[in-house]
């Protein structure tokens, strides 16, 4: 599968879709999911085309893939979930429930 510059999330990124975002740098939007599978669900994604979490580690440098993870630690901070119980998931695959394919991060928290 090759990556659809049109998915939805590529074009939150251009902007030509609007998005409640929670926070954006160099590495990362995080916004609000438009379907709240809980009271805090987040989605996380790369600001380069990538299609799943394998294609992001096979592809982006040493240096975007610990970027992108420090980033996520500053959603955590900003939601105040740091000390407080959340999960992330990724789904891989259509057959691992993905139906957006521009690699993402869901942050899920009840707390
Ligand atoms: P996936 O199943 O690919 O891991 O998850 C895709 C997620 O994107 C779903 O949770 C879905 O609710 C969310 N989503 C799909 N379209 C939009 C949209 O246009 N805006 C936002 N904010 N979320 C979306």
């Amino acid at each position: 599968m090759t990556y659809d510059k049109e998915n939805i999330f590529a074009k939150i990124l251009k902007k030509e879709i609007p998005c409640e975002s929670v926070f954006e740098n160099e590495f990362i939007l995080a916004f609000k999911d438009i379907n709240p599978q809980a009271k805090t669900h987040i989605l996380i994604i790369p600001k380069g085309e990538y299609l799943d979490l394998s294609d992001f580690l096979q592809k982006a440098s040493a240096l975007d893939i610990s970027s992108f993870w420090k980033s996520v630690d500053e959603v955590l901070v900003i939601l105040k979930l740091k000390d407080k119980g959340f999960q992330i998931k990724t789904h891989k695959g259509k057959e691992g429930g993905q139906e957006v394919f521009h690699f993402h991060l869901h942050l899920l928290s009840n707390n």
